[in-house]
C-alpha cells in the first residue's frame, strides 16, 4: 500500500470561480492532495455541483457557494462560510475573472467597472476577509495572466491593466504578510483551453501562434504549480508571478 503523504492533508482552501476550467482543476488537485475544499460561483451552479459531487464521490470534502466577486458581502460570507464549515481556512486561490476584448474607446464604461470589480476589488476584498482567519502556514495564490507582461494581440487593455495589479498586489501583499508567515503568489496562465479562452476559439487565431511549444496548455497545467505553490515545499517562495505559459513570453 502506498505511503505516500498528500501534500494539502488537513488543510483548507477557497477556490474562486471553481465551477469550470481553470479554477476547476485546481479545486479537484487540491481535493486529491486531501484538502477540504469550497468552489465560488456566479452562474454555472449546475457544474459548481457536479465539481462537488465529482469530489465527494472520490472521497474529498467540498462544498459551492454562490458569490458574486463582484459582490463583496457575497464574497466575505463565501469565506467566512468556508472557515466556519471546515474550522480553518488555510488556502485562498483568487481565480474567478471576466474578459472582455474590444479597443478602449469603444468600452462601455459599466463594463470597465465591472472587470475592475470582478478581477481586483475581487480578489482585495477576498485576501482582506481571509486574514481574519489565516494563520502561519498560510497561501495566498493570485491567478493573474501573462497579458499583464506581453500583450500579443489588440482590445486587451482592460484585461491586461487588471492583471497587472494582480501582480502588483502580489508583490506588495508579500511584504505585508511575511512576518505572519503567510506567503503571496501570483500564477500568470498563458494560452490555456477553456470556455474564456477556448483552443479552438477566434482569440486562438489571432495569438495561437505566439506559443513556444505550439500549443494550448490545460487547465491542469496550472492546477500542477498552484499544488505546488499551496504546498509545504514551496514556503519560501513569496511575492513572485510565475509564468505558466509553453513558452509564450519567451
Ligand atoms: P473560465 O471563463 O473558463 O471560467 C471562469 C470561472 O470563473 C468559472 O467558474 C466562472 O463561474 C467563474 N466566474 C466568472 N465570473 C465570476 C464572478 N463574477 N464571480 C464568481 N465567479 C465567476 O475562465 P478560465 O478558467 O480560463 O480562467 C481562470 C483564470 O485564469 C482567470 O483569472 C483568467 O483571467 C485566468 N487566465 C486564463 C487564461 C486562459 O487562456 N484560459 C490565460 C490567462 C489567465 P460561473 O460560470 O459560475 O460564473
Amino acid at each position: 500500500m502506498s505511503v505516500l503523504k498528500r501534500k494539502l492533508e488537513g488543510r483548507a482552501a477557497l477556490v474562486t470561480g471553481g465551477s469550470r476550467g481553470i479554477g476547476a482543476a485546481i479545486a479537484k488537485r487540491f481535493a486529491r492532495e486531501g484538502a477540504a475544499v469550497a468552489i465560488t460561483y456566479a452562474g454555472s451552479q449546475g457544474d459548481a455541483q457536479q465539481i462537488v459531487y465529482e469530489i465527494q464521490r472520490d472521497g474529498g470534502r467540498a462544498m459551492a457557494l454562490h458569490a458574486d466577486s463582484g459582490d463583496a458581502k457575497a464574497m466575505q460570507a463565501a469565506i467566512s462560510t468556508t472557515a466556519a464549515e471546515f474550522g480553518t481556512f488555510d488556502i485562498l486561490v483568487n481565480n474567478a475573472a471576466m474578459l472582455r476584448v474590444r479597443a478602449i474607446d469603444e468600452f462601455p464604461l459599466d463594463e470597465i467597472d465591472r472587470m475592475l470589480a470582478i478581477n481586483v476589488r475581487g480578489p482585495l476584498v477576498a485576501i482582506k476577509e481571509a486574514l481574519r482567519f489565516m494563520r502561519k502556514g498560510g497561501r495566498i495564490i493570485n491567478i493573474g495572466s501573462v497579458t499583464s507582461d506581453y500583450v500579443p494581440a489588440s482590445g486587451l487593455s482592460v484585461y491586461a491593466c487588471t492583471k497587472g495589479a494582480i501582480a502588483s498586489m502580489t508583490r506588495a501583499l508579500a511584504r505585508d504578510l511575511g512576518n505572519a508567515g503567510i506567503t503571496v503568489n501570483n500564477v500568470q496562465p498563458g494560452r490555456i483551453d477553456t470556455d474564456m479562452n477556448p483552443a479552438d476559439g477566434p482569440l486562438a487565431e489571432r495569438i495561437g501562434h505566439s506559443i513556444a511549444l505550439g500549443h494550448y496548455g490545460n487547465p491542469t497545467d496550472i492546477a500542477n504549480m498552484v499544488a505546488w505553490l499551496a504546498s509545504p515545499e514551496a514556503a519560501f517562495v513569496t511575492g513572485t508571478s510565475i509564468k505558466v505559459d509553453g513558452g509564450t513570453s519567451a
